[in-house]
């Protein structure tokens, strides 16, 4: 398999999809309070979805069973929304979330505070989002995808924080996973050329702790080896120009 090449119309799609999974994520982020539980979120998802007139592009992938994965605290990634998963103050709560529009996806996460949080957890959250901005200002037609990898690991260990090993971020485009894999640890200068046309999925998930995970035995969540806390930040990012535009911001970049 190789990495698809997107035409200017097709990446005008993939930008539609995207910045409809980013404004359905801000209105997620402020339905985020005390007390609310992880099943409203994906309640609220799906009438989001349902007003945008869009499909998800989670429910039933591989067979989840909501449209937005919600992961507190420990969890790193693939959270299912639960009726007795009731946010409290003090939590970080992720949220990946994607949607299909015209045949195309979109693809994003963040990890929200719930209330007042630890000033080491907000660290976390800072550190993780910083990563992902340096990620993406690799995104140039200079470097190769490993820079991406590079740019999250050599970021985040400078504060003492470890990113996962066994999940990446991912291509995306006509399907919601394509290549490259783009891991969020490894040495600069490896891997494809970054091409004109290219659109990535850049997810950092970073630990607090060791990097080491374990999966629930829902077989979808997957939470910390130490029970230290974890975040997950995720845009969708084309190629354009030479350079990065942030597709879920519909913004250029670098
Ligand atoms: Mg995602
Ligand atoms: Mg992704």
């Amino acid at each position: 398999m190789s990495i698809y090449i997107y035409t200017k119309d097709q990446l005008k799609k993939i930008e539609n999809a995207a910045l409809i999974t980013a404004n359905i994520l801000d209105e997620l982020e402020s339905k985020i309070v005390e007390g609310i539980s992880t099943f409203e979120i994906d309640q609220h998802a799906r009438k989001f979805i349902k007003a945008h007139k869009v499909k998800s592009a989670f429910l039933n992938y591989g067979g989840f069973p909501a449209t937005v994965c919600t992961s507190v605290n420990d969890e790193v990634i693939h959270g299912i929304p639960r009726k007795d998963c009731i946010l409290k103050a003090g939590d970080i709560v992720g949220m990946d979330f994607g949607v299909i529009v015209d045949g195309f996806f979109g693809d994003s996460a963040r990890t929200v505070s719930v209330g007042l949080i630890d000033a080491s957890v907000q660290k976390l959250l800072d550190v993780t989002k910083e990563s992902l901005y340096k990620a993406i200002a690799s995104v140039t037609i200079d470097n190769r995808v490993s820079d991406i990898s590079h740019a999250v690991e050599s970021y985040v260990t400078k504060f003492g924080f470890k990113p996962v090993r066994e999940f990446s971020g991912h291509g995306i485009g006509l399907n919601l996973h394509e290549e490259p894999s783009i891991p969020n640890y490894g040495k600069a200068g490896r891997g494809p050329r970054i091409s004109e046309g290219m659109v990535f999925a850049i997810e950092p998930m970073i630990n607090a702790g060791t990097s080491d995970i374990d999966v629930l035995d829902d077989n979808w969540t997957v939470v910390t080896a130490d029970s230290r806390y974890s975040a997950h930040f995720e845009h969708t990012v084309a190629v354009i120009d030479g350079k990065a535009k942030i597709l879920t911001r519909g913004i250029n970049f670098n």
